[in-house]
């Protein structure tokens, strides 16, 4: 079994598109969505329409679904969080907001190997930067295959008993596989789909290949051009355009 795993999409409809495209050849019978369906981006509507429309997809929520249904929670947010998910809210109808009040929170269990989150399995909101944050999350799953979202940084941990946590990746080269070996456990984020921010702007996905135990990370181009220039008429945030699209578009 194959699963295409995506995280923190952000309302970007070309990125989501092109990871789809990617995607589609992979042979994947599962996905796996990791949260932040909307939030930051100029599409929310249809980016909610494409994860729905994914056959065999579980889904969790991520801070900013959460908060585009329960617009109080913006008061803890930055400025520019804050403005766009306000206007996401606002972009949103019934339908769409009313699937998104009903994603499950994270842990969520795929199978007896897997399960996902958005932060931290412990929190939601919590962020896993480094191998100290990636064993408390690790100790805190019952899973042997962790995936997370939340930071925008595709990032691979392995953990053996009795060794220190293995920082396993990425890598600058896409795809980047590894194998996930049975005597170690794993904390993976695939990176986020719509907004990263480690360096690289090109849409991440992953592939968990449950048969061959490997996981795959790829990077995607996308018409980044487009979805600024949707962000503009939108009069979403600058900050928030800026993080957009490759260096030569800013
Ligand atoms: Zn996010």
């Amino acid at each position: 079994m194959r699963y295409l795993i995506v995280s923190d999409l952000h309302a970007n409809l070309e990125a989501t598109q092109a990871v789809l495209d990617a995607a589609a050849p992979l042979g994947c019978g599962g996905v796996l969505v990791l949260g932040d369906l909307v939030g930051y981006g100029p599409d929310p509507e249809a980016v909610v329409a494409c994860v729905r429309a994914l056959p065999g997809a579980h889904v969790i929520r991520g801070n900013h679904d959460r908060v585009a249904v329960q617009p109080e929670g913006a008061a803890a947010f930055n400025p520019a969080a804050r403005d766009a998910i306000l206007w996401t809210r606002a972009q949103l109808g019934a339908d769409p907001l009313t699937y998104l009040a009903g994603l499950p929170q994270g842990p969520l269990a795929i199978d007896e190997d897997t399960a996902i989150c958005h932060g931290a399995p412990f929190d939601e909101d919590a962020y896993i930067f480094g191998p100290g944050e990636a064993n408390a999350a690790l100790r805190a799953s019952t899973r042997r295959l962790l995936f997370f979202g939340h930071t925008h940084v595709a990032a691979l941990y392995a953990a053996a008993p009795g060794l220190p946590m293995r920082v396993a990746g990425p890598s600058a080269s896409s795809p980047y596989q590894v194998t996930l070996d049975p005597g170690e456990r794993w904390l993976i984020n695939p990176g986020s789909v719509g907004q990263p921010r480690d360096g690289d702007w090109r849409a991440a996905f992953g592939v968990l290949d449950t048969g061959a135990q490997t996981f795959t990370c790829h990077r995607v181009a996308y018409d980044a051009a487009r979805t600024r220039e949707k962000m503009r008429l939108a009069g979403l945030p600058a900050s928030l355009i800026a993080r957009i699209g490759p260096a030569s578009l800013r």
